[in-house]
């Protein structure tokens, strides 16, 4: 991470992953330690793939792919990289939210997918939310993603 840059809020249209990836990689270099990044949008929109172009710019090396058997992964770069996809729990709300703090913490950035099954639990978690992404499909590998700041 060099300077921080500023999160490329607005609407942009994606061709391809690789696209979506550069992007994602601007909005990595706005981040800071402690902030979370929820990710919304149909399977295959292309939150993983955010996820990973995010990861890369933060300095991951190895493969990021879909936790599964897991709520999330967590991933050394620059600085430490958590991301959960809570597509499989029924309602985290009735769990214990510790659960979350296992992934995000104040020294890691997180990013996480389908979060609206956990929107309280996150809030219970002390959470910082600094954005929201949504994907949608927008025709063959066309994305429109749209990126805001909270
Ligand atoms: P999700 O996590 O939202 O279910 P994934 O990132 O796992 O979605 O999958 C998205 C799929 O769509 C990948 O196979 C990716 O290569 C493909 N794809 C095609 N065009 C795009 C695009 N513009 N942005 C992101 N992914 C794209
Ligand atoms: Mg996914």
């Amino acid at each position: 991470m060099s300077e921080r840059s500023q999160l490329p809020t607005g609407v942009h249209r994606t061709a391809g992953p690789e696209e979506t990836e550069a992007l994602a990689a601007r909005v990595a270099d706005a981040l800071a330690p402690g902030d979370v990044v929820l990710l919304s949008g149909d399977l295959g929109a292309g939150k993983t793939t955010f996820v990973r172009g995010a990861a890369r710019a933060l300095g991951v090396t190895g493969a990021v792919t879909s936790p599964t058997f897991t709520i999330g992964r967590r991933y050394e770069g620059r600085v430490g990289v958590s991301h959960l996809d809570l597509y499989r729990l029924a309602d985290l709300g009735e769990e214990d939210p510790a659960l979350l703090s296992d992934y995000l913490a104040p020294d890691r950035i997180g990013f996480v997918e389908w979060p609206g099954i956990a929107e309280e639990a996150l809030a219970e978690a002390g959470v910082t939310v600094a954005a929201r992404v949504r994907l949608e499909h927008a025709g063959g590998d066309a994305r429109v993603v749209t990126v805001e700041a909270v």
